[in-house]
């Protein structure tokens, strides 16, 4: 299998976890606690791997990764079955990870060619009798280590940038999702089975796993998680000065103008604020609806909020929570908004029942409450009303955080969108940039940096390069020695002309 460890490896590899269903607690899967020396031996073969893959080109990459569409397109149902046993998500919500991640994908290999391909560019008046040229390289191989929210979309993601730029890939999955990640690593080669073993591999296990994968030599790790483990992340790939993208967490906020289509708008908001039961870096979790329009506002974010349905069942709105331990983070949230005067509109404390969280919707909670500052992670929004999307939108930036965010009015919409401080922002949706390949996707502040998706996601895992070559000689070297007193002369005399004239 790609991305496996020789079997004298593999047999000395003993310490193992299991995975289960977070609703039901049956076991999805048992995998290796891979250690350092595990994990230099997968990023070995992906290096040597790599070789081959950045040495077909471009046009080759991308029929490659076109099959591996095609594969992935035809298994469908597969992955959709593996994602819901593993967290629990609804069949559909994993279904629409693998189109966004089929998407990109498609996109990446068509493009990448475009994007990165060497190109003269302008040498500039200074350096006139020389010929420039930039390219970008393959940078290697690229570490992918993903969160457990996106089971599939995370790794696709990472992999099919890295991928098509024409690095090798080693991806490490969450603990709680390393089933399906490894389906989607080992995807790659069942799609093209003559490519070297190893070219895209994954290695399995906690944060110690992780932490080997930023230190073995890798070119690049492109971390999405949590804010405290991308701190660790970024630390641990100083020692090495290994760069890093950092896809980090997000406390998105909408803002609902007095002219919104309050109907639209509730739509998007609860399945913003629902969706994957509230687990979405790009959730929405804080609403500022503007005074005017509070009451219809509300009414409609309650009809909506009461009719959503909870468990396992196929067309369930959202499954049970996948990480037991951010139940008691949702608790404390909710808790700290109520003792401080903020009041349930939809559920309270009473909805919160292991591995389920019923709706709550909170209204009124003060600016410094955790449900408002901190990422809840969970199925609860918070609507605080603002007498005007000025204040709004100082509010939504006062957060660390600056992911996503959203924004509905008819008429104002591009002008609020403007002022708000987030990786990308919707208008009258929700998260839409997500699903479009060819805008940069990440955050700012505390949401990270460095970007997945269109050309700059392209260029994410890519070495700039630069040539230049002399094309004729102009008298006396500028790059040669010994210098002249007419050379400073008519330097001078240049670089009057060409800076201090009005023409500038
Ligand atoms: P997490 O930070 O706990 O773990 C993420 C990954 O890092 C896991 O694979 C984990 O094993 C690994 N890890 C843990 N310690 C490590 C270490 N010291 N060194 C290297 N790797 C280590 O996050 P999580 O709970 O899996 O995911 C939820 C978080 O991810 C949320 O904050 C969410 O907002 C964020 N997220 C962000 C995006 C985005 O695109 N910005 C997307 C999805 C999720």
């Amino acid at each position: 299998m790609t991305g496996q460890l020789s079997k004298e490896t593999a047999a000395a590899t003993t310490p193992t976890f299991d995975l289960t269903n977070p609703a039901t607690g049956e076991l999805v899967g048992t995998y290796p606690v891979h250690t350092a020396e595990d994990v230099a031996e997968v990023v070995a073969r992906s290096r040597e791997a790599a070789r081959w893959w950045a040495g077909l080109g471009s046009a080759e990459r991308r029929r490659r990764l076109i099959a591996w569409t095609r594969w992935l397109a035809e298994h469908s149902d597969e992955m959709c079955e593996l994602g819901f046993q593993e967290t629990g998500k609804p069949r559909g919500d994993v279904q629409f990870e693998l189109v966004a991640s089929l998407e990109d994908i498609k996109w990446a290999a068509k493009n990448a060619e475009r994007v990165l391909k060497p190109r003269r560019v302008g040498p500039g008046a200074a350096m006139m009798n020389f010929a420039a040229r930039l390219e970008y390289l393959p940078l290697g191989v690229a570490g992918i280590i993903t969160p457990w929210n996106f089971p599939l979309y995370t790794p696709f993601c990472g992999m099919a940038y890295a991928l098509a730029a024409g690095n090798g890939v080693v991806v490490k999955p969450s603990e709680l999702s390393t089933a399906t990640g490894v389906y989607a690593v080992e995807s790659f080669a069942r799609a093209n089975p003559d490519a070297p073993d190893g070219l895209v591999g994954w290695v399995s296990g906690f944060g110690e796993t992780g932490a080997a994968l930023c230190r073995s030599g890798v070119d690049k790790i492109a971390f999405t998680g949590s804010v405290p483990t991308g701190r660790r992340v970024m630390a641990a790939c100083a020692d090495n000065l290994v760069p890093v993208l950092l896809e980090l967490g997000g406390k998105d906020a909408a803002v609902v103008a007095a002219d919104a289509d309050l109907d639209a708008a509730a739509d998007a908001v609860v399945w913003g604020g629902y969706w994957h039961a509230g687990q979405a870096c790009v959730g929405v979790e804080r609403v500022y609806v503007v005074e005017a329009v509070r009451d219809a506002f509300l009414r409609r974010v309650r009809e909506r909020v009461e009719k959503l349905t909870v468990g396992l069942d196929e067309l369930s709105d959202y499954g049970p929570m996948t990480m037991p331990g951010q139940i008691e983070i949702v608790r404390r949230h909710v808790t700290d908004a109520l003792e401080r005067g903020g009041t349930a509109l939809v559920g309270g404390l009473e909805s919160i029942k292991p591995p389920y969280i019923y709706p709550i919707v909170l209204v009124d909670v003060p600016e410094e409450s955790s449900a408002v500052r901190e990422e809840t992670f969970g199925p609860v929004l918070v609507i605080n009303t603002v007498p005007d999307t000025d204040e709004a939108v100082r509010r939504a930036n006062a957060t660390n955080f600056g992911l996503a965010s959203s924004v509905f009015s008819a008429a104002h919409g591009p002008e609020i969108a403007a002022k708000l401080r987030a990786g990308g922002t919707t208008i009258n949706s929700v998260m839409t940039f997500v699903g479009i390949p060819s805008l940069p996707f990440g955050g700012v502040g505390d949401s990270g940096f460095g970007r997945f998706h269109g050309d700059d996601g392209l260029r994410e895992f890519s070495r700039p390069k630069a040539t230049t070559r002399k094309r004729f000689s102009i008298g006396k070297e500028m790059q040669a020695f010994p210098r002249t007193r007419e050379q400073f002369t008519t330097v001078r005399r240049v670089l009057k002309l060409r800076f201090a004239r009005r023409w500038n």
